[in-house]
């Protein structure tokens, strides 16, 4: 995964039009960290010891982070949202429908499934990205 300097998370957020506040910085520095997607809690209990942030901030900060397409948000059925940087690049993830484990997995791509599903496709001539969610049972929910 690429490495993010402050600067460039400061970038990011001029480039968006948004406006440089230290908790955006916060947020965005910790989703460029993370090896895969949070949830919204990991969040709040990673920034609040650091910065002094709390809960409504960084939901305003992560519906802003949102709207501006700088973080991408996936569902993975648990009834909370998921959040993770917006690289433009796919998503593979392994999700436990039982627990809370997700498992991201690079390298296996999933072209042939997107060339096969465009072919079929009435209404798409191409894609931009992509995420993939596969639903099964974690070794320790087995
Ligand atoms: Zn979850
Ligand atoms: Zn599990």
């Amino acid at each position: 995964m690429a490495r993010y300097s402050k600067e460039d998370i400061i970038c990011m957020i001029k480039e968006a039009d948004l406006r440089v506040t230290t908790h955006r910085v916060a947020v965005l520095s910790y989703l460029s960290k993370v090896r895969q997607p949070v949830t919204v809690y990991e969040i709040i209990d990673t920034l609040r010891k650091k910065h002094s942030i709390d809960q409504a901030t960084v939901y305003r900060n992560l519906s802003s982070l949102h709207d501006s397409k700088l973080i991408r948000r996936l569902d993975f059925n648990h009834g909370h949202a998921h959040y993770e940087l917006e690289t433009g690049r796919a998503s593979h993830q392994l999700v436990c429908s039982n627990c809370e484990t997700i498992e991201k997995i690079e390298g296996v791509p999933a072209d042939d499934v997107i060339k096969k599903m465009l072919k079929k496709s009435k209404q798409f001539k191409n894609v931009t990205t992509h995420s993939v969610e596969i639903y099964g049972l974690c070794k320790n929910c087995l």
